[in-house]
């Protein structure tokens, strides 16, 4: 699904302090299928951004469509996972990831549903597991099979690996790249490591605060093989 920010600012007004520009004038088109990172320092608005696409804020200013729809409210169009993933303690795994299906799917069909997603992120043996029986790692590829199990055209990621150790943050980048290869998903990746969006985009956006912009828009280079591009990018360090 093809998303389109145009002219975006985005204010917050605080009680008896200024208020704070968080965003100012965002443009940005991403096309349907694209791998898209973001990346900037804390506070340039990024989680912003995100959650308004999301459609869980409201822009000050300026619109954002999604398929040539103004968003206005979160919908089965687009599913996001964050940093935390702020699980259900009290349902089971697979309840966890059916959760978003529980008014459009009968029981039965939740449960091939479950079991399908489940599989996606390697987590089969799992689903009548409770979160904390999980490690922090499992419990973040829960909330990636609960996304996915929306099968919404947009997933956003804000910072999804960000609380997780080196080795669980690999096996994961390369799920969520291999979910990409294999459902053609238009996706938002929010990350604080280069490395990360050299490895796993298509296009790095990246932008400033105070307020936050766009600052440098460019596309990975495809023609070279993957490792190869990781390669040479991070000797350049970027
Ligand atoms: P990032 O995700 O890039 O770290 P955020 O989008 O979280 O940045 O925040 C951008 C700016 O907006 C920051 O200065 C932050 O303090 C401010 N901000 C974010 N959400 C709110 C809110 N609900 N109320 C007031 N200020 C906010
Ligand atoms: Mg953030």
């Amino acid at each position: 699904m093809c998303l389109d920010i145009n002219n975006v600012s985005k204010y917050f007004h605080r009680q008896g302090e200024q208020s704070l520009q968080a965003l100012q004038h965002i443009h940005l088109s991403i096309e349907e299928g694209e791998f898209v990172s973001l990346l900037g320092p804390s506070g340039c608005g990024k989680s912003t951004l995100l959650s308004m696409v999301a459609g869980l804020a409201r822009p000050s200013s300026g619109s954002l469509k999604l398929a040539n729809q103004e968003i206005t409210e979160p919908g089965p169009d687009k599913s996001m996972v964050f940093q935390e993933p702020a699980l259900f303690p009290w349902m089971s795994v697979k309840e966890n990831v059916t959760f978003p299906l529980r008014k459009s799917m009968p029981k039965q069909d939740r449960e091939i549903a479950a079991r399908q997603y489940l599989k996606m992120v390697h987590l089969s043996q799992f689903g009548s597991n409770y979160p904390h029986e999980l490690s922090g790692g499992m419990q973040q590829r829960v909330a990636i099979a609960r996304a996915l199990a929306m099968d919404s055209g947009l997933l956003l990621m804000d910072e999804p690996f960000g609380a997780l150790d080196e080795q669980t943050r690999h096996v994961l980048q390369e799920e969520v790249e291999k979910i990409w290869m294999d459902t053609g998903k238009t996706i938002v990746f929010v990350t604080h490591s280069i490395r990360e969006a050299i490895k796993l985009s298509d296009r790095i956006i990246i932008m400033s605060a105070r307020p936050g912009t766009i600052i440098s828009d460019f596309k990975v280079d495809l023609n070279r093989p993957r490792q190869q591009k990781d390669m040479a990018l991070l000797e350049e360090e970027v």
